[in-house]
């Protein structure tokens, strides 16, 4: 047949190129009608039918029940031709309702025939079940079913295309939200390249490089192998791009690392991506063809999670090395230290040496920070650890346990009065003079010890808390000099046992107070809310900060009622001001402190409830602070628990980010409204090489994943620029306020309203 004028119309479409749908070889086409003589009639007009290339393949029923068993066993078809009338009046109509109701294919066109003009169907079945059109039969000529066809297939091209792109974007948010899981670079790697394998069919492989020195950024022979997969697995990591692929591939790389563009070209796909922590980073793609469309744009979609994403696992890397170190020395943490003491105690336990644990205490080190200045103090904690090291032989390692305590464990030791010798050189090390602020300083040190032979079964907990207290009693008998604790842990049982004796009084004889520490939004520096911070003051011991006895409170489950009596007393005193400053103080939150005990063993949930009946606070003014490793403990019940709270409308901080594990999948599993950078890292900002990117990895992480940041421990007007300009949301420090009464706090409150 000819086309003649309809040629004109359709020319544009014919030369269409670069079409976004992998185009089969036919298009299928159903004939549904019980008179054959149709059935030959539409075979014949459409006989030399092209459609962008493709023919059409021809599936032919003679009546709705027929074409329902076709319809069940074929896919993909793009186009029904229908007859109204068969078996019944409205067996094509059923069929319709069939095809979009019962099979919900949307997809497939329909064209509606009928014999008579008298039997239309009604608009709304046009309309509603999506029909593209409806000929009389005598209308359908050959020239005119030959356009109507290629219409409908036109049509259904473009649906397909829309429905690929939908059903790729779900794919990429699933892909890269199971990306959020991976912790370790080579994994998380791995996952990027099965990603997108996935997303695109016809990747034979695919190898991410990277340039390790940003300095040779631009030169491909630079530029070594991360991960590969596919056709390029056999290529292992470290190697040299150049000594793997061949020099076209080689040549795409190089043009799109010195151009920052992606490359799509016949023989494979460049992808560039950057990161805030590694220099540059490329995607190649092997695979015939190139891509479409469509697929350029999946991918490009997909790359810009994935730079998120290695920003993430970066930054957990880092992580995982912080936890172990504290910041300001670069000595190991409590945490690891004692890891290290289990170790070493399960190693000696079949030999004779023995180990020995030294704690130091520093004599007046507060005088040093209130004379001289938190740098001087910060730097005289340096030259101690630094004194520490250097005493040290490869049996020995210190540890910074906290503010003005450090740590020592050795072992091979064979005796406890050879610890003893050790224990009072380093002390004589410690006392030598050192210059601070042009002044020369004299440090003391109190020293406690102890010794456990080969075959002591102690846990290592025991044995630091033995010579902690061994340091106290030093410190006690006037500093300055090396206490031996007293064995079998008596002294020291006996000393937690009359603190936690105490404590237990502490709420009844009201010896417990709440202090609030301001926190400031970082752009207007408006007060946005106060932190409650515990504060217990004995008749003898003085003012004990929570470090000295939150521990022994969680331990004994005392923590449970203070807990209580600290969210009962905040909530009050928070209502206070609220009360008199009314809506004006709608911004001022109120952050309590939650400890795991609390969390896992008390209904806290109850609680909180009842407490917001009773005191009638907003729940949106209220936030817990929660910190990592309480969801560790029990993550699906910690989970359960935030998601009640989260429903009560209570809001929830993540505390100590950057601390512990630092688990971003927690960030992401957990409804957390805001995180709390820890103070290690804003004191180290300027200092210390890694906290600066480690700050922006998380303001930005936190970010992306719509949760708001407070940045603690701000203690310069530098600092507080610098946190803002990083993108930090609110601050907290002693250079916005130090934790103060709830009577200066409403002062406060009052004055910055
Ligand atoms: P946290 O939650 O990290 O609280 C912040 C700590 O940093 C407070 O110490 C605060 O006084 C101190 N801080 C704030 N700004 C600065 C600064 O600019 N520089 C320096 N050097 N320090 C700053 P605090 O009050 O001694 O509390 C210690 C920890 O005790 C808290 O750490 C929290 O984990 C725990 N805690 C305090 N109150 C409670 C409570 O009511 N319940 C529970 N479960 N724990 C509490
Ligand atoms: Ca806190
Ligand atoms: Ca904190």
């Amino acid at each position: 047949m000819s086309l003649q004028d309809d040629d004109l119309v359709f020319l544009d479409e014919l030369n269409e190129e670069s079409a976004p749908v992998q185009a089969e070889n036919y298009h299928k086409l159903l004939i549904v009608d019980d008179d054959p003589d149709v059935h030959a009639i539409t075979l014949m007009a459409l006989s030399d039918f092209r459609f962008h290339g493709a023919g059409l393949s021809f599936l032919s029923a003679y009546s709705a029940a027929e074409a329902r068993n076709i319809l069940d066993s074929e896919k993909n078809i793009a186009l029904i031709l229908l007859d109204v009338v068969m078996e019944s009046d409205d067996a094509g109509l059923q069929l319709v309702r069939y095809v979009r109701e019962y099979q919900a294919n949307w997809l497939t066109r329909i064209i509606l025939r009928t014999g008579q003009p008298g039997q239309a169907p009604e608009f709304d079945v046009i309309v509603n079940y999506d029909i593209n059109d409806y000929k009389d039969k005598t209308e359908l000529t050959a020239v005119k079913l030959y356009t109507t066809v290629f219409v409908s297939l036109r049509a259904y091209r473009q649906m397909l295309t829309i429905e690929m792109s939908r059903q790729g974007l779900v794919k990429i948010l699933s892909a890269s939200n199971s990306l959020f899981e991976y912790q370790s670079m080579n994994e998380f790697v791995q996952g990027v390249v099965l990603q997108l394998r996935s997303l695109i069919d016809c990747i034979g492989g695919a190898m991410l490089c990277g340039v390790s020195d940003p300095g040779s950024c631009d030169s491909v022979d630079a530029v070594r192998v991360v991960a590969s997969a596919g056709e390029l697995e056999k290529f292992a990591p470290g190697s040299l791009v150049t000594q793997c692929l061949p020099p076209d591939a080689c040549e795409l790389i190089s043009q799109a690392i010195s151009t920052l563009e992606n490359i799509y070209a016949d023989s494979g796909s460049v992808i560039v991506f950057r990161t805030v922590n590694r220099a540059v980073s490329v995607v190649y793609l092997r695979g015939e063809g190139c891509l479409s469309q469509m697929d350029r744009y999946l991918l490009e979609i997909f790359c810009n999670k994935v730079a998120l994403g290695f920003d993430n696992i970066y930054f957990i890397d880092q992580m995982r090395q912080l936890a172990r170190h504290e910041p300001l020395t670069n000595l190991l943490n409590r945490e690891a230290l004692v890891n290290e003491l289990k170790n070493r105690l399960l190693n000696a336990a079949d030999t004779s040496a023995g180990l020995g644990v030294i704690v130091i205490g520093l004599d007046r080190f507060k005088d040093v920070n209130t004379d001289l200045g938190y740098a001087a103090g910060d730097r005289l904690l340096r030259v101690i650890a630094s004194r520490l090291c250097s005493m040290l032989t490869d049996t020995g390692l210190a540890s910074r346990l906290g503010a003005d305590q450090f740590a020592v464990i050795v072992s091979n030791i064979l005796s406890a009065n050879e610890l003893r010798d050790l224990t009072d050189k380093l002390l004589q090390m410690i006392l030598q003079p050192v210059e601070l602020e042009g002044e020369e300083v004299l440090p003391a040190a109190s020293l406690g010890f102890v010794f456990v032979s080969g075959r002591s079964l102690r846990p290592a907990y025991d044995l630091i808390a033995e010579a902690e207290a061994a340091m106290a009693e030093a410190k006690r008998l006037g500093g300055n000099r090396v206490e031996q604790a007293v064995s079998s842990g008596g002294a020291t049982q006996s000393g937690r046992l009359t603190l936690i004796r105490d404590l237990s009084y502490a709420l009844d004889r009201k010896e417990l107070r709440v202090l609030y520490q301001p926190i400031y939004k970082a752009s207007s520096r408006q007060l946005a809310g106060f932190e409650a911070l515990l504060r217990w003051h004995h008749p003898e011991r003085g003012s004990v900060v929570p470090d000295k006895f939150i521990a022994e409170a969680e331990v004994s489950g005392l923590i449970v009622p203070i807990g209580s009596w600290v969210l009962r007393t905040a909530t009050a005193d928070a209502l206070r001001w609220h009360a008199s400053y009314a809506e004006k103080a709608e911004q001022v939150k109120l952050s309590v402190n939650v400890s795991a005990r609390q969390l896992l063993t008390s209904d806290l949930v109850g609680m909180v409830e009842r407490i917001i009946d009773e005191s009638a606070i907003a729940p949106a003014l209220l936030k817990l602070e929660i910190t990592e490793s309480m969801i560790m403990e029990d993550p699906a019940r910690v989970e359960a628990m935030m998601l009640r709270l989260k429903d009560m409308g209570v809001c929830l901080s993540l505390d100590d980010f950057g601390t512990g594990y630092s688990s971003i999948s927690y960030l992401h599993r957990y409804p957390f409204d805001t995180l709390k950078l820890d103070r290690s890292f804003v004191s180290t900002m300027f200092d210390r090489k890694q906290s600066m990117p480690i700050i922006q990895a998380v303001v930005r992480l936190a970010e992306a994943l719509n949760i708001e940041t407070i940045a603690e421990g701000v203690e310069t007007e530098n600092q507080a620029r610098t946190l803002l300009d990083i993108g930090c949301d609110y601050l907290q420090g002693y250079f916005f306020g130090r934790p103060m009464t709830i009577d200066d706090a409403n002062q406060l409150v009052a004055d910055s309203l």
